[in-house]
């Protein structure tokens, strides 16, 4: 049995009430929720060794840093990285990709061809599109298919010894579709390119394995996996890291400086310019050690009965469609006959239910579907069955009041 009321008594926020009744939280794809042991270790920091890091040598700097060192190699373990200075601290998973589009600027030339699938996130799309713009390459589309896969066959047409560049989400936001990446790097690096994983969306329900995926760079956010908001990761080879030009120059990314030439620090300070967010990065720590020992597999396993719990009780509701219905996490996005989703968000969260109604960040793919959006509930191990009967009741009640 899965322990989750032991669970929930870790999420201080799972105790209150909105609107006058039970908060019942379906809006974990957004952001997830912090259990205390995350919260305390933030009180920790700012009332216990507040300091800037790296540059002090007295104590406080000292044990800030050591934190923050010590998170980065929890980081890297997680992830199982090679290296501890593979893992680059991020403001999150937009920041990430802007760093690697950034770089590639310099790489890349007119002609080159980038390739993006279907199912992607704007942060994953619109900095390849400046990218092209800049450098005169071309961004081609991996389509998708009614069930909310991608179009395999269609991806191997499009690689060619063109292709510098492949980049796709490991997990959907707005569908939950889980990807087939390993798959795809594989294809791709048989052509030679290099693959950049959007995993914001897989890291809170699968732990991902840099070696063994071989994938080229990785990024991800802490406050998808029960960590602070405005820290994440990059995640990048070594060879790649060290070919890729700064994305900021400052402090703390030098080594020396004078005004005729800075010389650039190794890695990973080249890429983290300026003071990070100390205490993120160090939370975010504990957050996948949180995580870890409750262990992925559980979680993945107890937010697959709630998902298919919660299909289940969905698809009896009379003119209901499910988008994406394949090999997906616990999100299952859905509309009802011609009820706008924005109406039903606002109906479900006066019964306290949050869920996320719109087109999600993902705007090609509610075109793919001809919708304005959806209604998106999204699981964590944290919810249970009694909740998704409180938002079943709910929704009922919202389609009676709108139809
Ligand atoms: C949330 C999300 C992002 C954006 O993450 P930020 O933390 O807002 O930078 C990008 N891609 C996917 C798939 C996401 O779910």
């Amino acid at each position: 049995m899965f322990p989750v009321e032991k669970i929930r008594a870790d999420f201080p926020i799972l105790q209150r009430q909105v609107n006058g009744k039970p908060l019942v939280y379906f809006d974990n794809a957004a952001t997830s929720q912090t259990p205390t042991i995350v919260i305390d270790a933030i009180v920790d920091y700012y009332s216990n060794y507040n300091a800037n890091i790296h540059r002090g040598v007295h104590s406080l700097s000292q044990e800030a840093t050591d934190k923050y060192e010590e998170a980065r190699i929890k980081i890297q373990q997680h992830f199982n990285a090679e290296k501890a200075y593979e893992i680059i601290f991020t403001a999150g998973t937009t920041h990430g990709i802007n760093m690697v589009a950034s770089g590639f600027s310099e790489l890349l030339k007119n002609g080159d061809e980038i390739i993006v699938s279907a199912l992607e996130h704007h942060s994953n799309i619109v900095p390849w599109q400046m990218l092209c713009e800049k450098t005169g390459a071309i961004l081609k589309v991996i389509p998708m298919l009614q069930n909310g896969t991608l179009a395999m066959k269609a991806f191997d047409q499009l690689l060619s010894e063109n292709t510098k560049l492949v980049f796709c989400n490991h997990v959907s936001n707005a569908l939950g579709t889980i990807n087939p990446i390993k798959e795809i790097i594989e294809k791709a690096h048989s052509v030679g390119a290099a693959v950049l994983i959007d995993g914001a969306q897989a890291t809170p329900h699968i732990k991902p394995n840099m070696q063994e995926l071989d994938v080229d760079f990785y990024v991800a956010s802490a406050h998808k996996i029960c960590g602070p908001t405005g820290v994440g990761i990059l995640y990048g080879k070594e060879k790649w890291l060290e070919k890729l030009p700064p994305y900021q120059g400052g402090g703390e990314m030098i080594e020396t400086v004078t005004f005729e030439k800075t010389t650039y620090a190794g890695l990973p300070h080249k890429f983290e310019a300026g003071t990070p967010n100390i205490c993120g990065g160090i939370a975010f720590g504990v957050a996948l050690d949180y995580m870890n020992t409750i262990g992925f597999d559980k979680i993945a396993n107890y937010e697959n009965q709630l998902l298919q719990y919660g299909t289940e009780k969905l698809q009896e509701i009379e003119g209901l469609t499910i988008y994406g219905t394949s090999n997906k996490t616990a999100v299952i996005s859905f509309n009802i006959k011609e009820i706008h989703p924005y109406d039903i968000g606002v109906i479900l969260d006066k019964l306290g239910v949050a869920v996320r109604t719109g087109h999600h960040c993902a705007q090609p793919i509610m075109n793919f579907y001809k919708i304005p959006g959806t209604v998106r509930a999204s699981f964590a191990f944290y919810n249970t069955k009694e909740e998704i009967d409180i938002f079943i009741a709910a929704l009922k009640k919202a389609i009676m009041m709108l139809s």
